[in-house]
């Protein structure tokens, strides 16, 4: 069955269109001095797109799961005052109603979430009318049919402005990584819709600082179009996902190695 999308550029104003568009922000908001810190330094190295989680899917009920639309607002300093582009997760209607609502400009769907076509069309229904550009994640298991459906929803709601998120699958056997990359997938993608961009999140590939180089630069390599790299102005003390985030700083010095 071939796949018919409705595409505009994944483009934004005052963000060169060149490789890699890069994303970067906490894995979560948890204070407004933390994104707002963080913010700062990332706007400083010329990042324009900023990452935040406010609703946290987790694994186990006891984890840190968001600060909850309490860190919209935070979200809007961001925007406001360092003018970037601000972009979350939702996972429901009511996360879509609070992030439009607070003027999110991205929005993303997760892993969780595009694995199950019932939520994802939910998503879809609510963005009928509405014009944000949209990420989708691909889903934990390695499906690229499960993956496409959730885009062929979203676009069918009149969401042209489309993007897809490579974050690696969940596999049973221990492996390097978090999330084993499975490069076959996303180029299977890419090779169904040549025009949809592909955003490599290496952050949640790896689980862990040490790969992320690696990762980022496979991605250019393949010719895929951008990063998300979870970035943390103090990474060891983050409430979610510590291990793999990085420091602006460092984060800037990886983009510089790129080739
Ligand atoms: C995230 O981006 O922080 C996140 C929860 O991602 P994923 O849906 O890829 O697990
Ligand atoms: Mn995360």
């Amino acid at each position: 069955m071939g796949v018919e999308l409705k595409l505009s550029p994944f483009t934004f104003e005052g963000v060169p269109e060149e490789r890699p568009l890069v994303m970067a922000g906490p894995c979560s908001a948890e204070t407004e001095e933390q994104v707002m810190e963080t913010a700062r330094q990332i706007s400083h190295y010329g990042i324009k797109i900023f990452r935040a989680g406010i609703w946290k899917p987790r694994t186990r009920p006891s984890a840190f799961e968001g600060v909850g639309k309490e860190g919209l607002p935070w979200l809007k300093r961001v925007k406001e005052e360092l003018g970037m582009y601000t972009a979350t997760e939702v996972a429901n209607v009511k996360h879509v109603y609070d992030a439009l609502k607070a003027g999110i400009d991205i929005i993303w769907l997760g892993a969780r979430t595009t694995a199950n076509p019932f939520a994802v069309q939910e998503i879809a229904d609510s963005l009928k009318g509405v014009d944000i550009p949209v990420l989708i994640k691909n889903p934990i298991n390695p499906d690229v049919e499960l993956w496409i459906g959730a885009i062929e929803r979203i676009n069918r709601a009149g969401i042209t402005k489309l993007a897809a998120i490579h974050r690696g699958f969940s596999i049973y056997s221990k492996t390097l990584y978090r999330n084993s990359p499975q490069w076959e997938i996303p180029i299977e993608l890419k090779r169904q819709i040549p025009d949809l961009p592909i955003i490599t999140d290496p952050s949640h590939i790896c689980g862990s600082r040490d790969l992320l180089f690696e990762i980022s630069q496979r991605a250019m390599d393949l010719d895929f179009d951008g990063l998300i790299i979870e970035t943390h102005c103090n990474p060891d003390k983050a409430l979610s996902d510590a291990q793999q985030q990085i420091t602006p700083d460092e984060l800037n010095r990886l983009l510089k190695r790129l080739i």
